[in-house]
């Protein structure tokens, strides 16, 4: 039976609202550092010490009194990182400094060793000196009580260091989602297979993968769900016992072998059924008991990307708590004419190019749902209205950034 859907046309920013608004914000576990990178913080870091928490040489020279200027100083011993100096700086006296080692107590300044010399257990000092030269005071860095990383921050490289730094030996952080991926569609086949007669590759699956773990997602393979009612239902009940999220590829357009649609009113709620949006019309989006998500993508390649990066990358992010859920945006001048898709926005695929001090978009050829070279190597996203009259090339209108060119 082949019907005419009676899902209602939604524009696609209000189909990104309405998933935003019924996404959960995942709860947060602790884990040690080694496995910390690029999640987002659960909690505030709150430094229980100050940094340094000694004063400490930034040079290599000898830690003295400035007052001590202009004169030879008896060299009383070394101070090296980790091997402070045992005991204060006595009187008219100089110690050996390494740089990050503890300065002695009664030392004001550190000269370095370049404006020095030393001959037989004594060293000469430039007679200007200026005290709270050439060393790190005491919190200095950070202060005891300071608020260093608050929650909702990304971990990175320094991030990460701050925390050890500090002593935090195991973070906060926010869960990342478990996403089921599945593929669906009787005429798919695995890649390195020779597809039959009407075949074609499952491709879908290592594109969203990619795009999954790119947004963060923790992924399990499905594998392909063949285009039969109970088959697909018996994967997705069973997928949804330990996932946060399914993906599907497939089987939401129209057509008597769609069958993602109706399973999901069967297992919770369809909110979204098909979108005001090229490509992409036939994306779905149900919510599920317990907090569960799920969105069927459409089986065209472009559709598919197209529809996750609009929709489903945001959801992601915001499972993990980050802020920042949307792709940054730039203004760009427009460098060939958009037509316009009739009633749908288009979102068209550009290489920017560097011209003049300002970026360009240049169209990636056919934007066709099927030709995923029309993503490949694309660096942004235009958006072009509904309506029959396009945007003119050389009009500023707003990339949505996937990657800037080198
Ligand atoms: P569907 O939404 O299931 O009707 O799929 C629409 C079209 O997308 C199919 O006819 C295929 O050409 C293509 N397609 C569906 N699934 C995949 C997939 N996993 N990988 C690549 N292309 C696919
Ligand atoms: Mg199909």
């Amino acid at each position: 039976m082949m019907q005419a859907s009676t899902y209602p046309l939604l524009d696609a920013s209000e189909v990104a609202s309405l998933v935003l608004e019924r996404t959960p914000v995942l709860g947060a576990e602790e884990l040690p550092l080694a496995d910390c990178w690029a999640r987002v913080l659960a909690e505030d870091l709150v430094a229980p010490s100050d940094l340094p928490a000694f004063p400490s040489s930034a040079v290599d020279g000898y830690a003295v009194r400035a007052a001590d200027g202009g004169g030879r100083l008896e060299v009383v011993g070394e101070s090296a990182a980790g091997r402070p100096f045992p005991g204060p700086l006595p009187g008219h006296a100089a110690v050996r400094i390494l740089t990050g080692a503890v300065l002695p107590v009664g030392a004001d300044c550190v000269v370095m060793v370049e404006e020095t010399s030393e001959h037989d257990g004594w060293v000469e000092v430039p007679t200007r000196l200026e005290a709270g030269r050439n060393f790190h005071r005491v919190g200095d860095d950070v202060r005891r009580g300071e608020l260093v990383l608050q929650a909702g921050e990304v971990l990175g490289p320094a991030e990460l260091g701050l925390a050890a730094a500090l002593g935090f030996p195991r973070l906060r952080v926010h869960r990342r989602p478990r996403v089921a991926l599945l593929t669906t569609g009787d005429e798919l086949v695995e890649v390195g297979r020779t597809p039959g007669p009407g075949q074609i590759v499952d491709s879908n699956r290592w594109a969203l993968l990619g795009a999954l773990q790119e947004a963060g997602a923790e992924v399990s393979l499905l594998g392909i769900a063949p285009d039969d009612r109970v088959a697909l239902r018996s994967l997705v009940q069973d997928a949804l016992l330990d996932h946060d999220v399914l993906v599907s590829s497939g089987g939401v357009s129209v057509g008597s072998h769609d069958l993602v649609k109706p399973l999901l009113e069967e297992l919770g709620e369809v909110h979204v059924g098909r979108v005001r949006l090229k490509p992409g019309k036939p994306f779905t989006f149900a919510t599920l008991p317990e907090g569960r998500l799920a969105f069927g993508l459409p089986g065209f390649p472009v559709s598919s990307l197209v529809t996750f990066e609009v929709f489903v990358r945001p959801a992601l992010r915001k499972m993990q708590g980050h802020r920042a859920l949307q792709r940054p945006r730039l203004r760009v001048r427009l460098g060939y004419e958009a037509k316009a898709a009739g009633d749908r926005t288009e979102y068209q695929r550009v290489t920017l190019v560097r011209e003049d001090g300002e970026f360009v978009a240049r169209t990636t050829g056919s934007q066709s749902s099927s030709r995923l070279l029309s993503l490949a190597g694309a660096h942004a996203l235009v958006r072009v209205p509904p309506g029959d009259r396009g945007i003119p090339a050389g009009a500023m209108v707003e990339a949505i950034v996937l990657s800037l060119p080198a």
